[in-house]
């Protein structure tokens, strides 16, 4: 601990971001560089706790604490070794993670948490621009191959991890591009695709080989893998998206989100994008009140939307939590992304009903307000509000309503792993292995719907098992 009294004479500071009007004008990231000293001094505010519950609140278990002190005292690349000791990538996840080391930050029960997250990103940003970041190949070579499907966050970590050991390691992607979400489906506002490239050039020199347009159980059989590799990572994510089932749903201009928000970031890498989905001068409605929408929001406001309304089926949260009663867990509490702050019409608590149009588009969205109450059980139930139905004019509707699995068919069938109750694929906590003892699942394809800082703390896991089943069935030293 840098600064005994730190906490006590130093205030949260957050970053600064480009203002509303100028931001919603371009696609670049919106939240801007902390200077050096400043960043050195909210790591003061640390209090080096006897207990980090910060190190537990994060995915990663970054190490938190240690960071800190070694900003506040000015030793960047010393800092920058302890991050990345826990994380490979710490420059997308100090973009987007939603920090839960925050919400468990000790500092977070009667003041402001530390600023954990804007320390982690300023750490490694400096490390990139300082060139502090080289590849670290193997210094030998185990001769095992190993086949990593899909290039999300859980596949480039779990990559990056054993080509480090000293495997050697092909990544199949099926789209054009490498990076998972990361690439196609987070917005560039968010995290620009140059952070991606540079680790990918890092991750080539390392000896990763990728492989683009390749979609494993489709364009190439699943056993291929079985027979040229010695393990299989699966880490496909979870693409079956939450559909809606009402009237009027086949109309045009009724996209999932991922359509849409995918067409954004080839836009802004120079592709051509065939059938067009944009939002300029449309009534757009999104339903789905997660990050999904939220980006939707945000890529919408930016193409010239006339308007934007954002429906969620679930009734508001609090706007403030009870911290005696949440801390150090992630609280259930109303959340303004800077997507919301950009300009839509929030509402809780709403079933679409259906949705009519002419000539086939659809014009205007049915829906109802519904009554959410806690049953006997104390499980929450929804009820229809008796005469509260409305319409809304809806000339583009972007579904973000979750994803409940990762995609069955092509690679799983073929494979024939076994999946879990809801539908993801079954690995062990611990070994991350599948019903298939050579093949392994990591990411939102083992765990569902998640987060990019557990995607990447699962590629890693994985990667530990993958590594410690080969050097088992290893015959060299
Ligand atoms: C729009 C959106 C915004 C999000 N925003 C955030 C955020 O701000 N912060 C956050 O922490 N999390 C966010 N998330 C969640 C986060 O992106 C995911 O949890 C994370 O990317 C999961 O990583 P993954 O590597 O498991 O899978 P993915 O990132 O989904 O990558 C899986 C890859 O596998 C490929 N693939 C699948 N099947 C095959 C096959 N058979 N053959 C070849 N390739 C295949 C896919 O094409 C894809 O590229 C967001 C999610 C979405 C949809
Ligand atoms: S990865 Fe997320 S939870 Fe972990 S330190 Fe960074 S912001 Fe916090």
């Amino acid at each position: 601990m840098g600064k005994v009294k730190g906490f006590l004479e130093i205030q949260r500071k957050e970053p600064e971001v480009v203002p509303v009007p100028l931001r919603i004008q371009r696609y670049e990231e919106l939240v801007l560089p902390m200077a050096p000293v400043e960043v050195s001094q909210q790591g003061a505010r640390c209090m080096d706790c006897g207990i980090p519950f910060c190190h537990n609140g994060c995915p990663v278990n970054n190490l938190i604490p240690d960071w800190n002190d070694l900003v506040y005292r000015g030793n960047w690349r010393h800092a920058l070794e302890v991050l990345h000791s826990t994380n490979n990538f710490p420059e997308f996840t100090g973009r987007v993670c939603p920090a839960p080391c925050e919400a468990a930050c000790t500092l977070n029960i009667n003041d402001q948490p530390v600023t954990i997250k804007t320390i982690e990103q300023s750490i490694v940003d400096r490390g990139w621009d300082e060139g502090w970041i080289v590849p670290q190949p193997p210094s030998h070579k185990t001769g095992k191959r190993v086949a990593v499907v899909g290039s999300g966050p859980a596949g480039l970590a779990c990559a990056q991890e054993l080509a480090r050991a000293g495997h050697e390691v092909t990544v199949f992607e099926k789209n054009d591009r490498i990076g998972g979400l990361l690439r196609y489906g987070i917005p560039d506002f968010k995290l620009e695709k140059r952070h991606v490239d540079r680790r990918l050039d890092q991750m080539r020199a390392e000896g990763v080989v990728f492989r683009t347009g390749v979609h494993v159980g489709v364009t190439m059989p699943a056993k291929e893998l079985l027979s040229g590799f010695d393990a299989v990572v699966l880490a496909g994510g979870s693409e079956a998206p939450r559909p809606l089932e009402v009237p009027g749903r086949d109309l045009d201009g009724i996209h999932y989100a991922m359509d849409y928000l995918t067409q954004q970031n080839k836009r802004i890498a120079g592709d051509d994008v065939p059938g067009q989905i944009l939002a300029t001068d449309k009534h757009v409605v999104v339903l789905g009140g997660g990050d999904t929408g939220s980006d939707c929001i945000g890529t919408s406001v930016r193409q010239g939307a006339r308007s934007v309304t954002n429906f969620e089926l679930m009734p508001e949260p609090p706007a403030k939590e009870d911290k005696p009663l949440t801390w150090p867990y992630w609280p259930m509490k109303l959340r303004t992304s800077s997507s919301h702050a950009e300009g839509c019409t929030r509402d809780f608590a709403i079933a679409t009903k259906g949705f009519s149009g002419k000539n086939g588009k659809v014009e205007v969205l049915h829906a109802v307000r519904l009554d959410w109450r806690k049953d006997a059980t104390g499980v929450l139930r929804a009820e229809e509000i008796p005469g509260s139905a409305f319409d809304v004019p809806a000339d583009l509707v972007l579904l973000a309503l979750g994803y409940l699995h990762p995609v069955r068919k092509g690679m799983l069938e073929e494979l024939g792993v076994a999946l879990d109750p809801r539908g993801n694929v079954k690995a062990d906590m611990n070994r991350y292995r599948t019903s298939n003892p050579k093949v392994f699942a990591a990411g939102d394809m083992r765990r569902g719907q998640s987060l990019v800082v557990w995607a990447i703390r699962e590629g890693r896991d994985a990667a530990r098992a993958v590594d410690a089943h080969l050097r088992q069935h290893s015959n060299g030293p």
